[in-house]
């Protein structure tokens, strides 16, 4: 972790609160993609908004990303997001080029709904399967971005989970 870690994420944090509130279930979830210190891309979770379930806030980060640099491969860049990515997020983002994710809460700071996978994390397999290109550090600022999720052992109704 450093201090342009911690500086991203706070603005991740003030757009997924600026963008959706605190209330978990309306998902305030953000991301940014940075490179060289200039940020690129912003998104926020839109899965209920687009009714699309590919519209988390990574992946609207990237596809925002490639449209502002005319390029669907942002090398060199760094993912922020204020909760660890789930394995789509994460595949999209060897996809689009990224060097770097940094996620703040992580998956035991939050609700097993978050999840799609169970015990083999799509995020392990990747830092293991792909060590040499990208580099995974969470934690980054974990107790402000887990405030906005519901926590490990928040009774959260069916209806709300997204992988029930
Ligand atoms: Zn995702």
């Amino acid at each position: 972790m450093n201090e342009d870690d911690e500086r991203w994420m706070r603005e991740a944090i003030g757009l997924a609160i600026s963008s959706k509130g605190t209330d978990p279930a309306d998902t305030p979830i953000a991301a940014l993609v940075v490179r060289d210190g200039v940020l690129i891309a912003t998104g926020v979770n839109r899965t209920a908004e687009d009714c699309d379930a590919t519209a988390h806030a990574e992946v609207v980060a990237l596809r925002a990303a490639g449209a502002a640099t005319g390029d669907m491969k942002i090398d060199g860049a760094t993912l922020y997001t204020t909760l660890q990515p789930c394995g789509m997020c994460s595949f999209a983002s060897i996809w689009a080029g990224m060097s770097r994710i940094v996620f703040g809460a992580g998956r035991a700071d939050v609700h097993e709904m978050y999840f799609e996978d169970r015990h083999l994390g799509a995020l392990d397999y990747i830092a293991d399967a792909y060590k040499q290109d990208l580099t995974i550090s969470g934690g980054v600022l974990a107790t402000d971005c887990a405030a906005l999720y519901y926590g490990p052992h928040d009774s959260v109704p069916d209806t709300e989970q997204a992988n029930s």
